[in-house]
């Protein structure tokens, strides 16, 4: 007889004996159903296929009712796609090209003292991977537990060369830790409670892409050529310690804070600021550090934004980073430095914002002239047009070009209010015109 499933697989079709499943047909040892078959059999017979197949291990559309260890050497491949392991899955001393698995169920798998060419897991449904003193060229771990019903169901993901226990109890967690990946690695459609990247060199791209977690934290893992993050929202992010210079970002969703774009690191600071609350919660000391961080966390991604040619993006963290100095000068400089750096965010904000600098310079050019005038011209009430001619002709005074030259003869002590008016809608206009260059430069 031959088994019901090798027109499907292919593979076990010239495996003669069979077993009568509870349908009614025929199985091989394989594909037989959990409970019509003997695990010493089934694990036997794994071994023989394992021993006896020269190049690739095909086990797919397997079922196996027992724990499975694999010693695979002379760089086999191993397709497992389609099948269920109702227990553990063990890969070790191995040395293989590439691991497959589509569309199959694993409790766990643990991967110990290997090399691993391509290791590729998708559409599959997975509490545990342990890959521990381990070597991967390409891995590619996407679509894990995504029928779930529950989503955050992906238990723990440990790759390491360092056995850890560390997260053992926290139920969902991915950690690839200490690992030596020497092309690239994609990371694509995981939910789980946290990702970390710690102490990884990647040699190649790595790409994290629609990551849904509580927090993502990427650490001491240099080199990374590149790394880029996509279709994520970022603010489950922080970046203090990540090398952001080597990351890109792609279609991510920012933080925002007042329409403007900001990090993860930097959110809590700013609402402190904002409720003022910053030294009910926060030591002097504290407060300055927590500035400075960002401060310089800002100016790096400005500046990759600015190598990105990403200019809104710049935009923002130039006022992220001047917001922060602005900050963390009042706690430390002179007065006048940071006053001149908080009239700069009033004006303009820190020269990113030409509506706001416009509407500055037009209240410049009609209120404050207004204001002056009615409290230095002579008028009586009702105002009549005699009056408003009078008021408007002394408004002209403190615009510049708007008045006619001064008589030398009258230098009167408003003259010098007018003068000195005049100079600050000129400082103003410049400013107006440089926002408006930051602007449509980008
Ligand atoms: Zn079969």
């Amino acid at each position: 007889m031959v088994c019901c499933m090798a027109d499907k697989y292919g593979w076990c079709k010239d495996i003669k004996e069979t077993i009568k499943g509870p349908d009614g047909k025929d199985y091989c040892i394989f594909h037989a159903p959990a409970d019509s078959k003997s695990p010493n059999d089934l694990e036997r017979e794994t071994n023989n296929i394992i021993e006896n197949t020269s190049n690739l291990i095909n086990l797919s559309g397997s079922i196996f009712n027992c724990p499975i260890r694999f010693e695979i050497q002379n760089n086999k491949s191993l397709h497992i796609s389609n099948s269920t392991f109702l227990y553990r899955l063990e890969i070790v001393d191995s040395n293989t090209d590439r691991i497959i698995a589509h569309n199959s169920k694993f409790k766990t798998i643990n991967i110990f003292n290997s090399i691993v060419n391509l290791f590729q897991i998708s559409k599959t449904k997975l509490e545990q991977i342990f890959a521990t003193e381990s070597t991967f060229k390409y891995v590619t771990i996407s679509d894990i537990n995504k029928e779930e019903e529950t989503k955050h169901n992906f238990v723990e993901f440990v790759l390491s060369n360092i056995y850890t226990f560390s997260y053992f109890n926290s139920k969902t967690n991915l950690s690839i830790v200490s690992c030596t990946i020497d092309k690239s690695l994609y990371v694509n459609d995981i939910c789980s409670n946290f990702l970390q990247i710690y102490s990884c060199t990647i040699n190649g791209y790595a790409v994290l892409n629609k990551i849904e977690t509580n927090k993502i934290t990427i650490s001491n893992t240099i080199p990374i050529n590149n790394l880029e993050i996509s279709n994520t929202n970022l603010s489950i992010f922080p970046l203090n310690g990540s090398p952001i210079e080597n990351i890109t970002f792609t279609l991510c969703e920012w933080p925002k804070h007042k329409d403007r774009i900001t990090t993860k690191d930097s959110i809590s600071i700013i609402e402190l600021i904002h409720k003022k609350q910053t030294y009910s919660t926060l030591t002097k000391k504290e407060y300055t550090e927590i500035l400075s961080t960002n401060e310089d966390i800002f100016r790096r991604l400005k500046k990759k934004a600015r190598l990105d040619n990403n200019e809104l993006l710049a935009s923002d963290w130039h006022y992220g980073e001047k917001f922060m100095l602005e900050k963390r000068l009042w706690t430390e400089a002179p007065a006048l430095t940071w006053l001149t750096l908080w009239l700069y965010r009033q004006i303009s904000d820190y020269g990113e914002s030409p509506a706001k600098a416009l509407w500055v310079l037009l209240s410049f050019l009609s209120l404050f002239p207004l204001t002056f005038s009615l409290f230095t011209c002579d008028y009586t009430f009702p105002i009549d047009s005699g009056d408003i001619r009078t008021l408007t002709n002394n408004m002209l005074n403190y615009i510049p070009f708007a008045s006619k030259a001064p008589d030398s003869s009258k230098l009167y002590p408003l003259r010098y209010l007018e003068i000195f008016w005049q100079t600050v809608i000129t400082i103003q206009a410049a400013i107006t015109g440089f926002a408006f260059r930051n602007k449509f430069r980008r």
